[in-house]
């Protein structure tokens, strides 16, 4: 069997630190077991259907080390709609899916709660499609569904506590959960790696899997990452976007390195390592069970040690970019002409002593060209 994993960001406009993560370990898990990492694109929502967004996916993975041409893909979700409303008619045709006309007020309605899901009112009604008609999954009353995860070990569900789920809208298009268990069975997917926030909707999926009559995949359910306050991190309130980062002035290698001591570490009382290191000791079952704390100032500290471990060269050349401008970093407040590289060169090896990102490199040394 050859391992497949897959990467499947929904675009949203920026590149999350948590999805750079997911997609780093992904990709070493491919490289670990000679397999083969996919990248799928969850663009169903039309709103999130924007190419250059596509763009900033590609070009981030590229800045990480996920560089195109190296890995299959990008698929884009959109263009297997056809294939998610067949799995969607085949369950209804089997009878594993019914045709349900209750709004949420209703449902609320009869079961006073709106905590509790779905209380399975139209199982027996026999309804067709029309509108305003969901299909959902009707799912075991019995037993329990136990996923098999690479960090978790080995989660069990009550099959009773699982709501009757949708998975079609009333215009027959199929929802997330459908969509997701078909493009990866589609795409032969051996390993689904992703933020522990899925966890909910596995048992779900791995029933997709069952009822579809394919092997579900091996899971793999990665903590999520939190602020100092213990807070998911969010982009309303943290930074997030990976591209902030990388146009600040973080180095690639410090940044995936950092992501990868999210909940792990490599053997030794060593932080900083080469990247051949994580790839070779990276497992998911070491993967710590509690939330990562996101620490910023560590980051930074990080990228210093990683500045100063340059050679001059390299870091003229990781400085140039801060030094003239470009489409995503401001021009320095110099006039172009005003730079001296002789000048520069002289007074580089203290900055690199002193900086922690490549943008302070311009406060450090603006006096001189000023
Ligand atoms: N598009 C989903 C997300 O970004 C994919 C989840 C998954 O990896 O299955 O959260």
């Amino acid at each position: 069997m050859t391992v497949r994993v897959r990467f499947a960001p929904s675009p949203t406009g920026m590149f999350h630190v948590g999805g750079a993560r997911s997609a780093l370990q992904n990709w070493i898990f491919a490289q670990q077991n000679g397999g083969v990492f996919v990248l799928r694109i969850e663009d169903t929502d039309a709103a999130r259907n924007r190419p250059e967004w596509t763009e900033g996916i590609l070009s981030a993975l590229d800045w990480i080390g996920i560089e195109r041409g190296s890995y299959e893909g990008p698929y884009f979700q959109s263009t297997y709609a056809g294939e998610h409303t067949a799995a969607a008619t085949r369950l209804y045709g089997e009878g594993r899916a019914y045709y349900c006309g209750c709004t949420r007020d209703e449902v609320i309605a009869r079961t006073g709660n709106t905590h509790t899901g779905y209380d399975g009112f139209c199982r027996d009604r026999a309804l067709g499609p029309g509108e305003g008609r969901a299909l959902r999954f009707r799912t075991p009353d019995e037993g329990e569904t136990v996923v098999v995860d690479m960090v978790r070990g080995e989660p069990t569900f009550e099959n009773k506590l699982l709501e009757d789920f949708v998975i079609a809208r009333s215009d027959g298009s199929a929802v997330f959960l459908l969509a997701n268990v078909v493009d990866d069975m589609t795409m032969g997917i051996t390993h689904v790696i992703r933020a522990e926030e899925h966890l909910p909707n596995t048992p779900k999926q791995q029933l997709l899997w069952e009822a579809l009559g394919v092997k579900p995949p091996v899971w793999g359910h990665v903590p999520v990452i939190v602020n100092e306050k213990r807070q998911k991190l969010s982009k309303r309130r943290d930074k997030v976007a990976l591209e902030s980062y990388r146009d600040e002035g973080y180095l690639a290698a410090a940044m995936r390195n950092y992501l990868m001591l999210l909940g792990w570490a490599p053997s030794g009382d060593r932080e900083i390592v080469p990247w051949s290191v994580v790839e070779e000791e990276f497992k998911l079952p070491e993967v710590s069970h509690s939330p990562a704390f996101f620490d910023v100032k560590k980051l930074r500290a990080f990228n210093g040690d990683y500045i100063r471990a340059l050679d001059s060269e390299e870091f003229a050349a990781v400085c140039a970019p801060w030094l003239g401008g470009t489409d995503t970093i401001p021009a320095p407040p110099w006039e172009p002409a005003a730079f001296d590289s002789g000048v520069f060169a002289a007074v580089a090896p203290l900055a690199q002593t002193r900086i922690a990102v490549l943008s302070e490199i311009v406060d450090y040394v603006d006096f001189l060209f000023l």
